[in-house]
C-alpha cells in the first residue's frame, strides 16, 4: 500500500522526547521557546508563538487583533472548516470569496466584490502548500486599510516572490501529522508585530502575562515541551523534506504530462510550490480514485464539500453558490507526494494513472 501521507519520524524525535521526558518538564517550557525562535527565524518574522493546534493559531490570530462581533472577514469556501470556524469563534461572520481554478486559491477579484465597511481582514489559505496570490492580496488589504491573516497551515516554507508565506501578514501555521513537518498536534503565529506576538502570549495561557494575574479572557492553548522537541528536531530537516516533495512532484508531472484527462498542479511564477499535496483535476475523480485504491495506491479529496456546502454553514445560513470552489470539490484527487516515497512508487502511481487514462477513451 502506497499512503496519501506518512511523518517522517526517526530515532532522533524518539530521542528528543525521551529527554523531555526525564527532564520532568514536559508542559510548556525552554523547549517552547527554542521552537519559536527557530520558526521565526526560518520564516523570517520577529516573533513566533507556539499554540496546540492550527486552528487554536488561526482563532488566537484573529482574537489577538480584536476581530470578533459585526466583524466580517473575507475567505476561501474551498479549505478545510478550520478556517471558516476559527472566525466563527470569534463572533464575526465568514465571507466567502471563489477561488481560481488554476490554484485553488482565493481570487482577487472575488475578493473586491466582498469587500464591505464591515471587512476587517482578509484571509488567505495557501492551500495545497502554494502562496496565494498576495501581490494583488497585500495591495486590497491596503487600499481599504484591513488586515491580512494567513492560513499558512499547508505551506511551511512556501514563497511568493521570494518571502515566505505567514511573513506577509500574521501567520498561522498547523503541525498536524500529515502536515509538511509535525509536532503530533501543534500549531504556530506568526507575526512582526511585537503587539500582537504579546496579545497572542496571554490569549493561549488565560490571558495572563504574570502567572495568576488574568487581564483579558484567554485559553489553554498551550504547546507541550514534548511536542516542541519533535518541533525542533523536524525544523531541521524541514528544507530536506521540501526538497523531497518538489522533486516528487516533478516527476509525477514529468510521468503524466501526456495523459488527456488530467489537469496537473501548476507552480505560478512568482511562488515557490512546497506540495503539502500534489492535487489534480478530473471530471471522473470517482472513477481514477477507485482505480488507485484497487492498486494499493492511496489517495485524498481535499475537499468533498465546500465549507458553505457543510451542515454547518447551511444551518448558519449560507446557501451562495461558488461555482468554482463547487467544480473543484466534485473534480479534485490529491496523489502521494510525501517524502517517503521511493522511485518505484512514483512509477507505481504512474503507471497506473497511465492505464487509467488510456482505458477512458
Ligand atoms: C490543517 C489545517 C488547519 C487546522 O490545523 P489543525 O492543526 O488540524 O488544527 C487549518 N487550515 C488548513 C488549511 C489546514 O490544512
Amino acid at each position: 500500500m502506497i499512503n496519501i501521507a506518512k511523518p517522517c519520524l526517526e530515532e532522533a524525535e524518539i530521542d528528543a522526547i525521551a529527554s523531555v521526558l526525564r527532564s520532568g518538564v514536559i508542559a510548556e517550557g525552554p523547549r517552547v521557546a527554542q521552537f519559536e525562535q527557530i520558526f521565526a527565524e526560518y520564516i523570517g518574522v520577529d516573533h513566533a508563538v507556539a499554540v496546540n493546534s492550527g486552528t487554536a493559531a488561526l482563532h488566537v490570530a484573529l482574537m489577538a487583533h480584536g476581530i470578533g462581533k459585526g466583524d466580517e472577514v473575507i475567505t476561501s469556501p474551498f479549505s478545510f472548516v478550520a478556517t471558516a470556524n476559527s472566525i466563527v469563534y470569534t463572533g464575526a461572520k465568514p465571507v466567502f470569496a471563489d477561488i481560481e481554478l488554476d490554484t485553488y486559491n482565493i481570487s482577487a477579484d472575488q475578493i473586491h466584490e466582498k469587500i464591505t465597511n464591515r471587512t476587517k481582514a482578509i484571509m488567505p489559505v495557501h492551500l495545497y502548500g502554494q502562496a496565494a496570490d498576495m501581490d494583488a492580496i497585500m495591495e486590497i488589504a491596503q487600499d481599504h486599510n484591513i488586515l491580512v491573516i494567513e492560513d499558512a497551515c499547508q505551506a511551511h516554507g512556501a514563497t511568493y516572490n521570494g518571502k515566505k508565506v505567514g511573513s506577509f501578514g500574521t501567520g498561522a501555521f498547523s503541525f498536524y501529522p500529515t502536515k509538511n513537518i509535525t509536532t503530533s498536534e501543534g500549531g504556530m503565529i506568526t507575526t512582526n508585530d511585537p503587539n500582537i506576538a504579546s496579545r497572542a502570549r496571554m490569549l493561549r495561557a488565560h490571558g495572563s502575562k504574570q502567572r495568576y494575574l488574568h487581564e483579558i479572557l484567554g485559553y489553554n492553548f498551550r504547546m507541550t515541551d514534548i511536542s516542541a522537541a519533535i518541533g525542533i528536531v523536524q525544523m531541521g530537516k524541514l528544507e530536506k523534506l521540501t526538497e523531497k516533495r518538489r522533486q516528487n512532484a516533478k516527476k509525477l508531472s514529468a510521468g503524466l504530462k501526456d495523459t488527456k484527462d488530467i489537469i496537473l498542479p501548476v507552480e505560478k511564477e512568482k511562488c515557490s510550490h512546497v506540495y503539502h499535496q500534489y492535487t489534480v483535476r478530473t471530471p471522473h475523480r470517482d472513477s481514477l480514485r477507485d482505480t488507485l485504491q484497487e492498486k494499493g495506491i492511496g489517495t485524498g479529496t481535499y475537499y468533498p464539500l465546500c465549507i458553505h456546502q457543510q451542515p454547518l454553514y447551511k444551518e448558519m445560513g449560507y446557501e451562495a453558490s461558488f461555482p468554482n470552489s463547487e467544480k473543484a470539490s466534485r473534480e479534485v484527487l490529491s496523489l502521494p507526494v510525501h517524502p517517503a516515497l521511493s522511485d518505484d512508487d512514483i512509477n507505481t502511481i504512474i503507471t497506473a494513472i497511465i492505464e487509467w487514462d488510456r482505458r477512458l477513451k
